[in-house]
């Protein structure tokens, strides 16, 4: 085993990505060596920003990061794990809610790919509140969102407040 890069996947649909996230990004960096942010559209929600510019807001995100990966990715994600040969699944919780959903969801790809372990990570006491949907929300309604998204998805944000 030594010498073999750890490797993770982080999945989800980061429209947009927030503090919540880049936190939950660079902890798990703790732990695994490489980890690959997948970017999918969850289908019961119209996205805000398309997958390609979600891509360009992450990768500049993480542009000094050579252990973040910024892929996109639409099917399930058990076929990415298989396609990758990353059967580690990262998650993070922010409250009880969250955990029924998680639950449920890391049954359903353990028992479609058994080779598949989620992990979870605790929310930061900073970030918990911090939900892309909220933020989605905020900036509709032109709220100040500085404290939870990093200033290139503030800008992004800011330009679409104008054209509104
Ligand atoms: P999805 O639509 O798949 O839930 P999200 O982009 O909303 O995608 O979330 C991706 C993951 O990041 C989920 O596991 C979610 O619980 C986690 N997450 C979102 N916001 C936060 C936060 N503020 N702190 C910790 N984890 C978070």
């Amino acid at each position: 085993m030594s010498g073999e890069k750890k490797r993770a996947i982080y999945p989800g649909s980061f429209d947009p990505i927030t503090f919540g996230h880049v936190d939950i990004a660079l902890r798990s960096l703790k732990i695994f060596d490489e980890l690959i942010i997948s970017i999918g559209d969850n289908r019961n929600k119209q996205p805000l920003f398309s997958k390609e510019q979600r891509i360009a807001q992450i990768n500049e995100i993480f542009s000094d990061n050579e252990a973040i990966r910024v892929v996109s990715f639409d099917g399930l994600l058990v076929d990415l794990a298989r396609g990758m040969n990353i059967f580690t699944i990262i998650r993070g919780l922010r409250a009880v809610s969250d955990f029924e959903y998680e639950f449920q969801l890391s049954s359903f790809n353990r028992k479609m790919e058994p080779r598949v372990e989620s992990f979870f990570m605790m929310t930061s006491e900073k970030y918990f509140y911090i939900s892309s949907s909220m933020v989605r929300q905020v900036s509709e309604m032109n709220g100040d969102i500085s404290d939870f998204v990093p200033p290139n998805v503030l800008a992004d944000l800011k330009s679409r407040q104008k054209r509104s």
